[in-house]
């Protein structure tokens, strides 16, 4: 079951190295970007139940806070927070003989954290579907962007190990999650194998209506006000087939934003006939956080590795800008300018 796909991915000698880094290993610690998302949060949470059924010590760690909405994956509150309990991750990190990064193309996307994984002594491991990863900076790395999620690549890595691998609800649900969330509901990145690995976690329990229910139908009514506000004040630029949103600081003030509640707002101008990019822009105490999307063929990471310190994927990409708010547009439509003829 999808073996064959990996097969074609990686060399053999990919699977052989993991599983005598796995098999050598008593203390395993994975970990995943600041900020995490619903693949990244998954990924943590299916290998990592998996490893600790298979008699492991496995430490989960994420650099930050994960939104509230994503807690149903993590029922007993397993995953270490770095920036909240930094002693107890530095220690595991020390202990660790290994280290998997899990949705991450370098362990520059944990920021503090990542340069403390850096010195480690542990070998460490990279599973994960962005562009150029850091390779350097592992002993062994799984990354393709012909997959649709951290998450589908983590399933496969393990049943390549482990053909008759079996997955708690749990795991199956979290590495769903991933799946629906990085799919954007399975609009993007999907593969054949995507529809194949999603099969096996709903024989293994995977529950889909549970999943919607938790991550789509879940809103506080603060958050629904303020996707109001955000579609209120969507911006066209239709020289650009470009709309965009800007949420201000005093915005998110006046409708008590949390931490996670502008999730998915960059897709909504996408909804819009004719649009085929997207921008959100949320001001933070010390940056603006730049969330590009594009439909078809037009590349918004090129811009977020351009013009916003970032990256990420072809269709979904990331940065951030430190200059006022009324210099979005001037340099939003300068980096529009470079990939839209
Ligand atoms: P989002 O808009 O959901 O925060 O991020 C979209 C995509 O861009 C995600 O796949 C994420 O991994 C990637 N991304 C976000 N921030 C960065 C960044 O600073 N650098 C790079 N290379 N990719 C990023
Ligand atoms: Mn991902």
């Amino acid at each position: 079951m999808n073996i064959f796909i990996m097969k074609d991915l990686f060399p053999k000698e990919h699977f052989k190295s993991w599983q005598k880094a796995v098999e050598q290993s008593r203390k395993i610690l994975l970990a995943t970007h600041v900020n995490p998302d619903g693949d990244a949060i998954g990924a943590l949470m299916g290998l990592g139940g998996f490893l600790k059924k298979e008699g492991f010590e496995v430490t989960l760690v994420s650099p930050t806070k994960y939104p509230a909405f994503l807690s149903f994956l993590d029922p007993d509150n397993e995953i270490l927070i770095y920036s909240q309990d930094s002693q107890s991750v530095e220690h595991a990190i020390d202990e660790a003989d290994l280290i998997v990064a899990l949705d991450v193309s370098g362990f520059s996307r944990m920021e503090a954290l990542g340069k403390i994984m850096l010195r480690a002594d542990a070998f460490k491991i990279l599973i994960d579907h962005h562009t150029d990863p850091a390779d350097h900076e592992f002993d062994l790395v799984f990354s393709t962007t012909r997959i649709s999620s951290t998450c589908e690549l983590t399933y496969c890595v393990i049943k390549a190990w482990k053909e008759d691998a079996v997955f708690s609800k749990n795991q199956a649900n979290a590495f769903l999650a991933g799946i629906i969330t990085d799919t954007n509901q399975f609009a993007n990145s999907v593969y054949p194998g995507t529809f194949r690995v999603t099969s096996r976690l709903v024989a293994f329990g995977a529950d889909t209506e549970f999943i919607y229910d938790r991550i789509y139908r879940n809103f506080s009514y603060n958050r629904m006000r303020l996707m109001g506000y955000a579609l209120q004040n969507i911006r066209v630029l239709p020289e650009f087939k470009c709309g965009y949103i800007v949420l201000t600081r005093d915005v998110l003030e006046k409708y008590g934003y949390n931490n996670g509640d502008t999730e998915s707002f960059v897709n909504l101008p996408l909804a819009i006939s004719g649009i085929s990019i997207s921008a959100f822009f949320l001001q933070r105490t010390d940056h603006i956080k730049v969330s590009l999307r594009s439909k078809g063929d037009i590349p918004v990471n090129e811009i977020a590795r351009k013009f916003f310190q970032g990256g990420g994927h072809l269709n979904a990409s990331a940065g951030k800008m430190t200059d006022s708010t009324e210099a979005i547009e001037p340099l939003l439509k300068k980096a529009l300018g470079t990939i839209i003829a």
